[in-house]
């Protein structure tokens, strides 16, 4: 297509020729006219030509700014909803040019590499003098985007194997993708997937994958150690069995003894199993819960009296703050099962002669009920993962204690139902404490009330 200022000089000259030919057939036409007459004629002929002339140079100006307009207008557009989306992405977006200056970047990008953030207002997008100078992407004129300094991508990481990939996606105009891990604030491991972009630049995704591997690896673990849980009392009731077949089951005293063992590990096995499908009935959403306002006080001295019947062994005190006007309002029985999973814990757990101790308060329209204790503590390297399924903390001691691993997924996991949340503080060798919150009821009738 021909350029406005090609278009203008091309009439200009078509207008020269046409009037070089005037000039020839006037001559040629009236050799006779006076100079007067002739000057008059080529004036208007000139002054017409001279009209068309300006008149089309006008239109096509006109023209083209309505498109000059237009295409301001999308590319004002494109911008400010490739900001938006920039803004709005979980990953982190870098785009770097051919000399590896940071062109672009977007919120989560900032945050992961601790680049400044796009002020207040600002939809998040972030674009380097560089890239304003070369009027790539975001115009200048738009008012979403701020210049911000001139980065260098090794300001923004100094990980090879990210620099290399992106040098490689510039050079050779081909796609990476690897894994990488990025420790700016905390370890995380993302998937990063480089690409060109346009004629010398290269753009740059990352995807966090941090929780991704996390339940993969819970995932192996739970099954790993499913298999063991399971297989410990299968291989003992096995063993049982055997030897009875062997004779022992002639001998009474012996006859008794492991019959009693292959009870005693077929109740282990049923204990486990029964865990495993209560858990994940409350995690599929298949349990219901069925709300009522519940006496706190009540339901705690219920649980502890169950407990301190069934470990006739124990020796542990407890002590309790809870008032007796304090409702809540939960499944009863699924309450009763949280209580139990953490009393029984505080006392599994405790030292000889240890205390036990319950307390609830009200916050915000919450009840925050804590199981606090005097026992071995639990290794701060083992707090974030008491609540998986099946983690069980030192493994030659909690072996000692019976028990499924199984106690403190399903804890979470109803008290997450009820709406609350539960957490964990520890002191290793001098005891640990369980909070965990659930919803204050506020209608407190007197014929509910005696629950
Ligand atoms: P289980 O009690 O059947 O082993 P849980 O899920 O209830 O399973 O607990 C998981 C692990 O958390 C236990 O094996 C133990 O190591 C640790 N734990 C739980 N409660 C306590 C506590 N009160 N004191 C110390 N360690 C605890």
């Amino acid at each position: 297509m021909m350029t406005l200022e090609r278009r203008v000089w091309a009439v200009t000259l078509g207008a020269l020729l046409i009037f070089v030919a005037y000039e020839i057939v006037k001559t040629v036409l009236f050799p006779h006219i006076s100079i007067i007459n002739s000057h008059v004629i080529t004036v208007i002929v000139v002054a017409v030509m001279t009209f068309f002339v300006s008149r089309y140079a006008l239109d096509r100006y006109s023209q083209a700014l309505v498109e000059i307009q237009r295409q301001t207008a999308i590319t004002e557009e494109t911008n400010r909803l490739l900001a938006g989306v920039l803004a709005t992405m979980r990953e982190a977006v870098i785009i770097v040019d051919s000399q590896m200056r940071i062109a672009l970047y977007n919120e989560a990008a900032a945050r992961v590499f601790n680049l400044p953030a796009a002020d207040a207002g600002t939809p998040g997008a972030r674009k380097s003098e560089t890239a304003l100078s070369r009027g790539e992407f975001l115009s200048a004129e738009s008012s979403n985007v701020e210049p911000a300094h001139s980065y260098r991508l090794t300001d923004a990481t100094r990980d090879p194997a990210i620099n290399s990939a992106f040098k490689q996606a510039l050079e050779e105009r081909a796609r990476f993708e690897l894994r990488v891990e990025i420790a700016e604030r905390e370890r995380r491991s993302f998937q990063l997937n480089v690409a060109p972009l346009g004629s010398d630049l290269a753009v740059g995704v990352f995807f966090d994958i941090t929780q991704l591997e996390k339940l993969e690896r819970v995932r192996r673990e739970f099954f790993a150690n499913l298999s063991h849980e399971l297989r410990t009392p299968l291989t003992a009731m096995l063993a049982c069995s055997e030897t009875l077949l062997a004779g022992a089951i002639n001998d009474t005293k012996d006859r008794n003894r492991f019959l009693k063992a292959l009870h005693k590990h077929a109740e282990r096995m049923n204990d486990l199993i029964s865990d495993i499908s209560d858990l994940s009935a409350i995690e599929s959403g298949q349990v219901k819960l069925s709300l009522e306002p519940v006496r706190l006080d009540r339901l705690v001295a219920e649980v502890i009296a169950t407990l301190d019947s069934r470990r006739t062994d124990s020796n542990i005190s407890f002590t309790t703050s809870i008032s007796d006007s304090l409702f809540v309002l939960a499944d009863r029985r699924r309450l009763e099962q949280i209580l139990y999973n953490l009393i029984d814990n505080a006392m599994k757990f405790n030292r000889p002669g240890g205390l036990v101790n319950l307390t609830a308060e009200t916050e915000d329209g919450d009840v925050m009920i804590s199981v606090a204790d005097t026992g071995i503590g639990i290794a701060a390297s083992d707090l974030p993962r008491v609540f998986e399924r099946l983690y069980r903390g030192d493994k030659s001691r909690s072996s000692k204690t019976e028990g499924t691993g199984l106690g403190l997924a399903i804890v979470k996991h109803l008290v997450r139902a009820h709406g609350g949340e539960v957490s964990v503080t520890s002191d290793l060798g001098r005891g640990s404490r369980f909070t965990f919150t659930i919803p204050a009821s506020a209608q407190v009738a007197e014929s509910v009330g005696q629950r």
